[in-house]
């Protein structure tokens, strides 16, 4: 079947329409020529899941400053976040909050009309004193404000949309350390077109891949297609071992329950009632960083201690906050928790347990978003990443709640930034004839092959073993299993067959090319993990169960060979003021 195919040409092209790539593209536009590609409506974007809250140290409420909100971020990362970026993000938040609200977006405001503030996990006053009031927000519908404020901005400012487009390729001009981002390919789902973008900068702002989980937060379409593209073209992926689990997702199903319920005093109980929290993180209890509530009821459950038939969940308890403020503060959760379970906030404990929800490691970059390829940090002229999808690394091997819409609006505005100025003293790329061709090759096999397996079954493998051996607790023999299981796996993705042969709307198309994408970054991300013999963050080796800073304070780089193979090297972490020390809360 011949596939028609369209050429543009742009002086920016940014993929992604999450809160990262709208953020960068308010500041290309209207100075220079910009696309916005993106495989869902922009207000589709996982962004506008995103509930808690957007943190920075405006001392609203209480006393507050951004050298507490850094400290605590180091100290969250489990001191593999590189402190120089930190440091930035943690100055910047207060100037993005201005912003947004400048930008009209709805927050929850105090009596006297500021932006009110509650807790969040690993957020301290002083050094870690006491919790903090330093998350702004909108109720428990943060994201979706802060999405519909940035999409209401790209459209007055005139940004070009190209929705429902799915990019499959990135392009380059030149080879090896002389090459520069030239452009991407693109797949229009309504009509199945081609679509080859020329552009002097490319940015990819394509958000999280937690659908490699069995139990995920995350939507459907968070298959990271972004750093999959990049790893296949040479670019290295950046400690892809750290991924989050959320401690509070619904019990079975994954639809993440807000942080911000344990901001607003809501106590997390195991079977026996108990509130465990207290013995693991005696100053913060129930508001202790993610990843160490996350193993806390990971033990809680494997100790005997869980609720229900089988002992496998713990509960979230509301049932003594004052219904007025769970209807003022947590709407949406408790509509989530009504609809899904069946169950009244208001008087039932809520069943939950740990859910995949957030990608530490992604395409790294310095803190002009800039992607970089070594080591060194020498930098890929014209390509940029910024969001869930990048690696700064602000987050290091455990992020903090309300630190990612915060990471997305302060790097997706210098990433835009960045690309303004580049874009003035570079010449237009030359694209090849024909660079489309390995997408098209790749789809037309898809569409012609006649092989027996299906995508569906391929995945839920993939989802239950990386859920069983690589999530909250992993140990060298667990993810051996992973690794094997993913090898198998991805021997039979080479036969895989789609049902539907057509050209609109092909969704047994895309999910076939997003089901390779996970493979590839499971087999990053449990390759990383065999490799880093130590517990640090969201990465907890059961068989190595101590932080070891003299062997393993660095970041992991993947690479993948020509031949398929994946290569690990290491880079330093940059480390400035705060000294690593034990993590008690
Ligand atoms: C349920 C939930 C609640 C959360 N709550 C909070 C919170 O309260 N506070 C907080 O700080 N963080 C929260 N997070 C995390 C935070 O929301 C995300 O990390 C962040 O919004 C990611 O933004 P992004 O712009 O990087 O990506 P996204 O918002 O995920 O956007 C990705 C974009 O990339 C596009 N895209 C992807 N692949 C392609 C492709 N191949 N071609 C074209 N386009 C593509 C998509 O169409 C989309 O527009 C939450 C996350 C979840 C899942």
């Amino acid at each position: 079947m011949g596939v028609n195919v369209h050429h543009h040409s742009y002086d920016v092209v940014i993929v992604g329409a999450g809160g990262a790539g709208l953020r960068a593209a308010i500041e290309t536009a209207g100075t220079v020529r910009t696309a916005v590609i993106t495989k869902l409506y922009p207000t589709r974007s996982h962004t506008g899941a995103a509930q808690g809250g957007m943190c920075a140290a405006l001392a609203n409420v209480e006393e507050d400053s951004w050298e507490w909100h850094a400290f605590d971020t180091v100290k969250g990362s489990d001191y593999l976040g590189d402190q120089d970026a930190i440091e930035i993000m943690c100055r910047e938040a207060i100037d993005a909050v201005i912003d947004l609200e400048h930008f009209g977006l709805p927050f929850s405001r105090t009596p006297d009309g500021k932006i009110d503030q509650r807790r969040f996990g690993g957020h301290t006053r002083n050094h870690g004193e006491a919790p903090v009031r330093r998350a702004c927000y909108a109720a428990d519908r943060t994201g979706h404000m802060i999405l519909q404020t940035l999409f209401q901005q790209c459209v007055a400012r005139g940004v070009q949309f190209f929705n429902e487009f799915q990019v499959f390729d990135v392009l380059f001009e030149g080879e090896g350390n002389d090459r520069r981002a030239a452009g991407v390919v693109a797949y229009e789902l309504a009509t199945g077109d081609l679509h080859v973008f020329a552009a002097k900068a490319v940015m990819f702002a394509t958000g999280g891949f937690g659908r490699v989980f069995q139990i995920s937060s995350n939507a459907h379409t968070l298959t990271g297609d972004g750093p999959a593209v990049l790893l296949r073209r040479g670019v290295p992926l950046e400690d892809m071992e750290f991924y989050q689990f959320h401690p509070t997702g619904i019990y079975g199903i994954g639809i993440l329950l807000t942080e911000g319920a344990r901001g607003e005093g809501g106590i997390l109980r195991n079977g026996l009632g108990e509130r465990f929290m207290e013995r693991v993180a005696p100053t913060v209890k129930d508001l202790a960083p993610r990843d160490m509530v996350a193993r806390a009821i990971h033990a809680e459950i494997r100790e005997g201690r869980g609720a229900g038939p089988d002992k496998d969940y713990v509960y979230l308890d509301l049932t003594h906050l004052p219904p007025e403020q769970i209807d003022a503060k947590l709407p949406d959760i408790s509509g989530f928790v009504r609809t899904y379970l069946g169950l009244e906030p208001k008087r039932d404990p809520i069943p939950i347990q740990p859910t995949a929800h957030y990608a530490m490691g992604g395409i790294p970059t310095n803190v002009h978003a800039e992607v970089v390829v070594d080591p060194a940090g020498t930098v890929l002229p014209g390509l940029y990443a910024a969001g869930e999808c990048a690696c700064v690394s602000v987050h290091g091997a455990n992020r903090l709640g309300t630190n990612s819409l915060l990471d997305i609006n302060v790097f997706g505005r210098r990433g835009g930034r960045a690309m303004v100025e580049y874009v003035a003293g570079v010449d237009h790329p030359d694209i090849a004839r024909g660079a489309e061709e390995p997408v098209r090759e790749h789809i037309e096999h898809l569409r012609s092959h006649k092989g027996s397996e299906r995508v569906g079954a391929l995945r839920t493998t993939l989802q239950a073993a990386m859920m069983r051996d690589a999530s909250v607790v992993r140990t060298g023999e667990s993810l051996a299993e992973a690794h094997r299981v993913i090898r198998e796996l991805k021997e039979r993705y080479h036969d895989v067959a789609i049902d539907d042969k057509g050209s609109v709307f092909n969704f047994d198309l895309t999910e076939a090319l997003e089901l390779g994408n996970l493979l590839d970054l499971a087999e990053v991300l449990v390759i990383g993990a065999e490799a880093r013999t130590e517990s640090r963050g969201a990465h907890w080796r059961d068989d190595y169960p101590t932080r070891d800073d003299v062997n393993w304070m660095k970041h992991t780089l993947a690479y993948r060979e020509p031949d398929g193979s994946i290569r690990l090297d290491y880079k330093p972490v940059v480390l400035g003021k705060y000294e690593p020390m034990e993590r008690k809360y």
